[in-house]
């Protein structure tokens, strides 16, 4: 009986999806504009555990994942690189391969679909002329508009108040819109490049193409829509209003956020940056101890992230693999799950909202006892490893102690190499190696 926080509803709901045994899910994806940052890694760690666990209960699930690979930041970013904004999808592919380094470091399984922007404009656009015929949508100069008004459920799942938001709401110059609520489907772009469309040439906005890509390739109706909490609004509401506006059904049956990661207290941003980048991270630290740390918290709780936990986070994932070292791996299936006591109880608490921070905590309890029982500690193995992605290979030691001197050459050196000045990274490495650090580089 797998129950889900439902963040439309707020409550903690029994989960049944639209289809018996099949579950359609649809998760945003990341703007390929820069490195996947580690508050990237906790969202997609998230909703891989979710996706592995659904599959474990014996679902049947689809799991789709877009890649925002058009976008004003690319736009802006070819231009300031190349000098030509249309080469943004040059700078898309590169940092879409990093984004799969990444996650196959960090053992999350690929998406079912992956699909990108350009590859679908053509639905992207059928999408927008349907919400025009239906009076949801209105073209304004090149530019098409969503009619937030005409949508009787707008801020029902971010909780806004109307009045408030049309307050707040800044409309720029070039845009035309009737309504300041009103959010833009197609952007119009005067130079004659990107798309055609009915309205001329241009591209679409951003939050119009989850709701194209998701009927595409899930369908009109979903059961599970996830993504950080940072999405809710206006991200996830733009979704929902044309979602629910064109189909005039229920779009999608759960919407479940993760919570945000704060980086040493503070919010994570590129403006001030305070930002760490995943590649950064395992520059350090094995990816499967991130990985530990991230499922130590429940999926929707606010998450503090310090470099100072992860030496003792380590440990505590070198305990765990260690007591499994020697353990032969089992085949087990959730109807084996009741007759292994220890499991059961991690499955209850999976069970209870994705709770892998209470299944982690049953295992450490019972470490002894599962030591002594060879079933269940096979079991347990295979749970941790194919549930929770643990490859549970213990760490080695060394590297563990990164003193501040180590730790301002490594500084030093990522900054080297994001100014491209691989002379200075050179050297640098070769500081650290004389220190007994042997840095091993991905491609940024
Ligand atoms: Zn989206």
């Amino acid at each position: 009986m797998l129950k889900v926080t439902n963040t439309l509803t707020g409550k903690k709901e029994q989960f049944t999806p639209l289809i018996p045994g099949k579950v359609l899910m649809y998760v945003c994806g990341v703007t390929p504009y820069a490195p996947a940052h580690i508050g990237h890694g906790r969202c997609y760690v998230s909703f891989d555990v979710v996706y592995r666990f659904l599959k474990f209960l014996g679902y049947d699930v689809r799991y789709c994942r877009n890649f925002t690979d058009i976008d004003d930041k690319l736009i802006n970013k070819a231009e300031k690189e190349f000098g030509d904004r249309q080469r943004y999808k040059e700078l898309a592919d590169t940092y879409i391969r990093s984004f799969h380094d990444d996650m196959r470091v960090l053992d999350c399984q690929s998406p079912d679909f992956e699909p990108c922007v350009t590859d679908n404009i053509p639905a992207i656009i059928e999408f927008i002329k349907g919400l025009i015929a239906q009076g949801n949508a209105y073209q304004s100069g090149g530019d098409v508009y969503f009619s937030v008004r005409s949508f009787d459920h707008y801020a029902e799942l971010s909780k806004h108040n109307l009045d408030d938001l049309c307050a707040g709401a800044r409309v720029d110059v070039r845009e035309s819109k009737r309504d300041p609520l009103d959010f833009a489907l197609w952007k119009s772009e005067p130079t004659g490049t990107f798309w055609k469309s009915p309205w001329g040439y241009g591209r679409p906005g951003w939050h119009i193409e989850c709701s194209a890509l998701a009927a595409k390739y899930l369908g009109d109706q979903i059961d599970i829509h996830g993504g950080g909490l940072d999405l809710v609004f206006p991200h996830h509401e733009n979704e929902r209003a044309q979602s629910e506006a064109l189909h005039k059904k229920t779009f999608a049956r759960y919407w479940l956020h993760n919570g945000l990661l704060n980086l040493d207290k503070e919010k994570m941003s590129k403006s001030i940056g305070n930002v760490l980048t995943l590649d950064a991270l395992f520059q350090q630290y094995d990816p499967m101890v991130l990985r530990f740390y991230f499922l130590n918290h429940h999926y929707r709780s606010p998450m503090d992230f310090s470099l100072d936990d992860m030496p003792g986070i380590q440990k505590s994932y070198n305990r765990l693999c260690h007591a499994f070292q020697s353990v032969p791996m089992q085949k087990i299936t959730f109807a084996d799950a009741e007759h292994i006591s220890v499991l059961a109880r991690m499955c209850q608490v999976m069970e209870e909202d994705f709770n892998t921070a209470a299944a982690i905590g049953i295992v450490f309890e019972h470490l002894n006892e599962i030591k002594n029982d060879p079933k269940a500690a096979g079991a347990v193995k295979s749970f941790l490893h194919n549930v929770f992605g643990l490859s549970l290979v213990p760490i080695a030691e060394k590297g563990v102690e990164i003193t501040p001197e180590i730790q301002k050459l490594l500084d030093a050196r990522e900054q080297a190499r994001r100014d491209k000045n691989w002379k200075r990274a050179d050297e640098l490495r070769d500081q650290l190696k004389e220190l007994g650090h042997d840095v091993q580089d991905k491609k940024i």
